[in-house]
This record gives structure tokens, sequence and C-alpha cells, in this order.
């Protein structure tokens, strides 16, 4: 029996993880879920899935999470509330796995502590791997924990890699990365339009239910820059092994070319619980709930290199990845704040980029050589992002 904990478990990862667990409660058992600031939503887990601890970061929340229990048939499940909670709870010793499912630059330092705690981490949490790089690389690396990725383009290239590969490894058999992307709900709208582009409409993502802020990354294609830097760390490739290529139907999940041609692909039908169930039955498989591939269905599948133009933020991301150092933190600190200015309706669809572009002008590139190094320079970006935001995009 392997015990789990899950940062960030109301959300669309953390929901499909549990739905994956009750499917398999003889090989897991529930020891610790998180939330911000979620009371029902966890509250209601608490009642299915009978953790021993329940995290609000919010103190309010977590109070009234803890009158809730104390009135049900579950109040011995110890409540706890701050980030240093979701610290505690991921290096339990009876937490064997941490789904790292927070959204944002929030999950990085429970992250960061389960991988030197030596859990196995399932890392759906793409920024917090972004934002620290080699940090957490050789943290992972230092402490033998084993780094399962949940990204579904992520999993396949692990799946389609030469068996007994661990994430961080150099394979000399893989040359390149095809990583697919669906190009998300504006692939094909006019440019023109897309300053004006509402948060509803760039939410509605074709083929995936995600959450609000990587479904906005998928419009954008952010999060396939984001992604891109992903690949590079998890299987030790440099941007020019890394091939994006838009797929409109997500049904391969990603390729890997190996050096004789052959090119292994992962398919299936796009259901977060396919590349959580591989993860959580690691190194065998059992059952997700995912419907069969029906690949009549499917009849055809499309392949076409993304432009740059359309999608400027995948551009910023290699122009982050090559000026290395602190670059990729600036651009995913500066991307969250744009993000989160555009769904609260303050700033405009295309300007995400600009204020992107506008962080790594302004802030100096220095080497991540430390976490402190790195949540200085996340700070200092919001900072700058919010800043620019406000003055209406005027330095
Ligand atoms: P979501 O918004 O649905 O859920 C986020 C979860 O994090 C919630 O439980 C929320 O309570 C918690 N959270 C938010 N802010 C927090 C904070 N400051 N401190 C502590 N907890 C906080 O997001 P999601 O779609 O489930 O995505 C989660 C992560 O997984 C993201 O990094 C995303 O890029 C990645 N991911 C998601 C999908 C998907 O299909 N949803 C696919 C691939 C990767
Ligand atoms: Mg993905």
């Amino acid at each position: 029996m392997k015990g789990i904990c899950i940062l960030g478990a109301t959300g669309s990862i953390g929901v499909s993880t549990l739905d994956v667990i009750a499917r398999h409660t003889d090989q897991y058992k529930v020891i610790a879920l998180t939330a911000n600031n979620n009371v029902q939503g966890l509250f209601e887990q608490c009642l299915a899935h009978q953790p021993e601890y329940a995290v609000l970061v919010d103190d309010n929340k977590a109070q009234e999470l803890k009158n809730c229990l104390n009135a049900s048939a579950f109040p011995d499940i110890t409540v706890l509330s701050g980030a240093d909670a979701l610290t505690y709870v991921a290096t339990l010793p009876q937490v064997h796995s941490v789904m790292a499912a927070i959204v944002g630059a929030a999950g990085l330092l429970p992250t960061l502590a389960a991988a030197k705690a030596s859990k196995t981490v399932l890392l759906a949490n793409k920024e917090a791997l972004v934002m620290s790089g080699d940090i957490f690389m050789q943290a992972v690396a230092d402490s033998g924990a084993h780094l399962l990725p949940i990204d579904s383009e992520h999993n396949a290239i692990f799946q389609c890699m030469p068996a007994g590969y661990q994430t961080g490894m150099v394979t000399k058999q893989a040359r390149r990365i095809l990583l697919t992307a669906s190009g998300g709900p504006f692939r094909q709208t006019p440019l023109e339009e897309l300053a004006h582009v509402t948060p509803a409409q760039a939410v509605a993502h074709p083929n995936w239910d995600m959450g609000k802020k990587i479904s906005v990354d998928s419009a954008t294609m952010m999060n396939k820059g984001l992604e891109m830097i992903e690949a590079c760390l998890l299987f030790n490739m440099s941007p020019e092994q890394i091939q994006v290529v838009i797929h409109p139907q997500s049904v391969i999940h990603s390729m890997v070319d190996y050096v004789d041609g052959t090119v292994l692909a992962q398919m299936g039908t796009p259901d977060m619980r396919i590349p959580i169930a591989y993860s959580l039955a690691w190194p065998e498989r059992f059952e997700s709930g995912a419907q069969a591939l029906d690949i009549f269905k499917v009849a055809r599948m499309d392949f076409e290199a993304p432009d740059l133009e359309r999608f400027p933020c995948l551009r910023l991301a290699y122009e982050a990845i090559h000026a290395g150092g602190i670059m990729p933190t600036v651009l995913n600190a500066a991307n969250e704040i744009a993000v989160q200015a555009f769904l609260d309706g303050d700033l405009r669809f295309t300007d995400i980029a600009t204020v992107i572009a506008h962080c790594m002008q302004t802030m100096t590139s220095q080497p991540a050589d430390s976490l402190e190094t790195i949540l200085t320079a996340d700070n200092q970006t919001r900072d700058l992002a919010k800043q620019f935001i406000q003055n209406g995009l005027v330095q």
C-alpha cells in the first residue's frame, strides 16, 4: 500500500487523480489533500477519501473546514493551514508519492521539498520545474527521488523512451522529441481578431478540460513554450532537439525520434487519467477509467509547424531558454501575472506577450545558481509586470 499526498487536490488534475485512485484503493491510501481556499470541494473530498490531513492555505477557510469536519463522521482528520503546511504534508514519512498539481509558482517549495525527501514526485505543476530548472533536477538526482511526468506530452515521451529510462538521464539513442500541441482555440482565428478575444473564449479548449490558467496558456501557446523547457529539463535535451508539432486532433500525445529513423508515438483519448494512471502504476499499468481509443472515429491526423507570428509566447520561451540563467523564471512569472490580468479583464489577450517581452528585456540576466536567486527573480518580475500593466503598458 502506497501513501499519497495530492497538492492541488480540488483542481482539474487533483480531481482526476482521486478518480483514478478510487479505482485502486488496494494499492493507494490517501494521506493528505491540499487546496488553496476551496472549503466545499476539499470537504467533499475528505468525506469520500478520508485522508489523515487536509490543508487549506487560507487560515479562515481552514477553520471553516475544521468546523464542517467536526460536525461530520470524520472529526479526526487533521486540518492545517498556511503555505508551510503544504511542505509538511508533502514530506510526511508515510507519504510515498506526491502528486504536484498546484498551479503556478506556488507549487515550487512543497514540490522541491518532496523531491529532496526522496518521494516519488508525479509532476503536473510544470511552472515549478520551469522556474527552478537545474536546481530542481539536481535535487531529484541528489536524493534519488523518482520524477514522473504527468503532463500528457512528457508522459508520452517518457513512455516512448528506452526501457529503464529515468527522467534526467541522457539517452544517445533518441535524437529528437516531437512535442505535439493542439494549437488551442485560436489556431485559425484571423490575426486581427486576437486582440479582442475574451477570457471565456480563451478558456474553451477544443480537446481538453483544464484549469483556467493552463487553458489560457494553451490559447497563447505559452503552454507549449513552458513544455518545451520542461522537456529539455526532464529528458536532458537541447531546445534544438525539441520540435513543436501542431496536431489538432490531440490523439498522438508526443513522439520520440530515434537515431535509426524509428519514431515511437504514444496515443490515446485526450483524458488526463491516462498519464495519471500510468504514473501511479509505474512501472506497471492499471485501469484509468479512460475510454478506449476509437481509431476509426479518429479517421485522420494532421500535423503542421507552429506559426511564431500568431504565437509570440512560444518564440519568447525559446528566447528564454537560450538566454538561460533566470530568464525561464522571468518568463514564467511574467506570464502568470499577465494571464491573471487577462482573466480579470485588465489586459488584452495579445498583450500577454507584450508584458512578458517587457519583463525579459528589463530584468538583468544572471545565473540561476540558488533557490534564493530564483525566488528573488520571481518576485521582482511579478512587481515589474504588475507595474507595467497598471501603467497601461507604458514604462
Ligand atoms: P486548477 O486551477 O484546476 O487547480 C489548481 C489547484 O491548485 C487547486 O486545487 C487549487 O486549490 C490549488 N492552488 C491554486 N493556487 C494555489 C496556491 N497559491 N497555493 C496552494 N494551492 C493552490 O489547475 P489544473 O488544471 O489542475 O493544473 C494544475 C497544474 O497541472 C498546472 O501546473 C498545469 O499546468 C498542470 N497541468 C494540467 C493539465 C490539465 O489537464 N488540467 C494538464 C497538464 C498539466
Ligand atoms: Mg501538456
